[in-house]
């Protein structure tokens, strides 16, 4: 791409930062308008323009997703060559580092970096040996404490107690977490920001050989820096690197994480003649969800301020929908994905955003009965991990020998010496003769077309299996679970495995043998499937099995923070009632708060096209029915960029009806007679409310909330219930 090209693309406020001198910079604007296009565009003009050497130059972003994707932009742009460029996100370019210069570091080649998890755990170990009662120090307040330290740059013995006795035991703690930190080479994440400070405090010398290599310096996301994060930055950058960052002071949303949004005019304040630079025409929304963002976002105080327009049409009006309950609300949004895909939508252009990763459980299970892939952002969930898929594949192939996924995963963990070759053979066998794995094993042991070692080998893992099965039939089901992963060897596998991710897995292995306990298999199902079928279905659909693969088409389910850059044509939020978002604990406080609306704001700003904002009138959480009223921020969009939606079949409370001006309705729940929220009868059961409904004609089942006798699923065709 040659120069020209570079600033065709650009208005003139876009073009004015790429092709700036060489200087300090911070592009401040608003969502959408091209910032981190801007900040791509600029690599690839220092490299072309500037002959900027790539291996000069270091760009920080906000997830190692968008680190990857800036490193392919700019590789496009400028024909590949951007070999010795660090693209990164903090943690990881402060990782590289300390693997680098482990030595200087005081770090054992082989240290290994701690996640949320193991550290908790740590924490807990902790605690027990100075023999804190975990009731009166909670270990996720330690936790709490010793990573919001840190992120303040503070060791142990900064922290001045002044005599108070709980911060003497907070210090207490962060210091013998961190001496068994340092005995095992274990690096937690607000560690390795900080080490990486140190190491450079500690070594003139290695700093002044990074401040003299990188002499371009740029940060997409900057409002959410923390502290240390900003001295990390200022330690390399501002003697005599050219430093440009770009950020959105209203889409601050790490504050209750360290992030602060005071880096911006302490940048300006820091680095010298620092020009800033204000975009403000949007390229993604329609005027619709631009406007309504804008308003929205304007009933915070304290913003730098900016004004956003688009030469957008109005687009679509956004929809609202109010959901009977969280079910409906599900339902609801799987619905309209689906109306999306039979226009030939795809589904890659769809994401669900959420408060808290909580809900998305129940979407999942939205989006699986509508035969709908999915993938979901951020970590592993506890179906999802190692161990547990291990010994849950153990109770498959014992619950169905024909399971092959199962069988190809435990075939050989523990290692029982059964090689590649032997399993080929057992493959190939099965391929020929079109039978699953373990027929193919069968076959093969009758037929005596194993020989020797391989031969013994499949004969004993079928033999095991078969015994497992025998041994535990009879047993209650966690007893079942517990005596599978005790004699299948995984447990003795992990507990080789020694050190904090083994005690890790060890407990999720235990976990799991809980949560047979507590699972209850739906009654009216009882008698359809054995209570472990039910139970592996349970953890299929909870498990990462049914989402989509790689390179599978699917509607991208996220928490609002992880979508920050992101964008989509069609945007879901989900659960906008007051306790849900804003939470709880931020209605008590002005900073919270807004700082939830910059949540919101984050969130609807991602949509390109199409909006819809979800609430449920009611809620199951912990147990418990909650009726939550809309969200605050549903009634500070402007009524005129939105439309209404409700269902017909669903009886409304009447406090919610009618707040937007345009109100659509949609037909749906045909079949069963009843709608939700209806108060019924039951000759037995007594009186209840209609939560829930599935199937149609004959099949039609409905869930009924009943005052006395609890909630309970009835076929319609036999529970005669009655209307009142
Ligand atoms: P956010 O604050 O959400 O991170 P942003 O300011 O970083 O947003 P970008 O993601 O860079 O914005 O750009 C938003 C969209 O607008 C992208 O699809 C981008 O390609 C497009 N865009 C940006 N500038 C222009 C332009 N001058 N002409 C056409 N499209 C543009
Ligand atoms: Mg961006």
């Amino acid at each position: 791409m040659d120069v020209s090209e570079l600033l065709d693309a650009l208005n003139d406020k876009q073009r004015e930062a790429v092709g700036a001198p060489l200087q300090n910079m911070l592009v401040l604007a608003g969502a959408g308008s091209g910032k981190t296009r801007v900040l791509v565009q600029r690599i690839a003009w220092l490299m072309q323009v500037e002959q900027v050497s790539p291996h000069s130059i270091l760009a920080v972003t906000f997830t190692n997703k968008a680190a990857a994707e800036m490193r392919g932009r700019v590789e496009q742009m400028t024909a590949g060559n951007v070999h010795g460029m660090w693209i990164g996100t903090f943690h990881g370019l402060a990782h590289r580092l300390l693997r680098m210069h482990f030595q200087e570091a005081k770090l054992p080649q082989s240290f290994q970096v701690l996640d949320s998890d193991d550290q908790l755990r740590l924490v807990k170990r902790v605690l027990r040996s100075l023999n804190l009662d975990e009731k009166r120090w909670p270990p996720k307040q330690m936790q709490w404490y010793i990573n919001g330290k840190k992120d303040e740059g503070l060791r142990p013995q900064h922290i001045d107690t002044f005599n108070d006795q709980t911060e003497a035991t907070f210090v207490k703690v962060y210091q013998a977490y961190q001496d068994a930190c340092d005995l095992a080479g274990l690096v937690d994440f607000a560690e390795l920001l900080l080490r990486a400070h140190e190491l450079w405090l500690n070594n003139p010398v290695l700093l002044r050989h990074y401040q003299q290599r990188f002499s371009h310096i740029l940060v997409d996301e900057f409002q959410d820096t923390n502290a240390i994060q900003y001295a990390w930055l200022n330690l390399l950058g501002r003697e005599q690197s050219k430093v440009m960052i770009v950020g959105d002071d209203d889409q601050s949303i790490y504050g209750w994480r360290g992030a602060k949004i005071e880096n911006i005019q302490r940048f300006l304040d820091d680095f010298d003649d620092a020009k800033t630079i204000r975009l403000e025409q949007n390229y993604r929304s329609t005027a619709n969800i631009l406007n309504a963002a804008n308003k929205l976002i304007g009933n915070n105080n304290n913003r730098l301020g900016k004004d956003l327009w688009t030469q957008d049409d109005a687009g679509e009006k956004i929809s609202v929908y109010t959901a009977f309950n969280e079910i409906d609300e599900a339902r609801f949004i799987a619905g309209r994905i689906e109306d999306w895909r039979s226009n030939n939508g795809d589904l890659n252009d769809v994401a669900i955003l959420y408060r808290s990763n909580a809900q998305s459980r129940i979407l999942e299970e939205a989006l699986l009965q509508a035969g709908l892939p999915y993938r979901i952002y951020g970590g592993l969930r506890f179906f999802e991990r190692q161990e547990i898929k291990d010994a849950l594949a153990y109770m498959r192939l014992i619950n169905n020998r024909d399971d092959d996924a199962a069988f190809e995963r435990i075939i050989n963990t523990p290692t029982r010496g059964i090689g590649n070759q032997t399993l080929s053979l057992v493959r190939d066998a099965a391929r020929s003769l079109g039978v699953t794995l373990w027929q193919a094993c069968q076959v093969m042991l009758d037929n005596d077309e194993l020989k020797g070692r391989s031969a013994k080998v499949i004969h004993h893992f079928v033999d095991l299996i078969n015994q497992l099965e025998d041994d535990s039939c009879n047993l209650d089901l966690d007893q079942q679970v517990n005596f599978v992963i005790q004699s299948s060897g995984l447990k003795a596998m992990y507990q080789a495995e020694k050190g904090e991710r083994a005690e890790a897995r060890i407990e999720n292995l235990n976990e799991l043998v809980t949560a047979c306990q507590t699972y209850e298999v739906d009654p009216e199902l009882e008698q359809e499937q054995s209570k472990l079928t039910a139970f592996l279905t349970h953890a299929a659909l909870e498990s990462g099995e049914s989402q989509a693969d790689e390179f599978e088409s699917a509607v991208q389910l996220m928490t609002m923070h992880s979508a920050k850059g992101l964008e989509f044509k069609l945007v879901f939020i989900a659960g906008l009632e007051e306790g849900m978002f804003p939470s709880q604990q931020s209605m008590e406080e002005i900073g919270r708060l807004e700082e939830e609306r910059r949540l919101c704001y984050v969130g609807m700003t991602r949509a390109m096209e199409k909006l819809y904002l979800c609430h449920a009138e009611s809620r199951r959480l912990y147990g418990q029915e909650k009726y939550h009223p809309a969200s605050r921020f549903l009634r500070e969009i402007p009524p005129e960029c939105v439309e209404e939606i409700r269902m017909q079949n669903q009886v409304s409370r009447p406090a919610t009806t009618g707040r937007f001006s345009n109100t659509i309705s949609l037909e749906t729940f045909e079949g069963t007679g009843f709608k939700l929220g209806q108060s019924v009868y039951h000759q037995k059961f007594g009186e209840g409310v209609v939560l829930n409904y599935e199937g149609s004609g004959a099949q039609s089942r409905v869930q009924v909330n009943f005052a006395d006798a609890g909630s309970k699923w009835l076929v319609v065709a036999y529970a005669n219930l009655q209307a009142l």
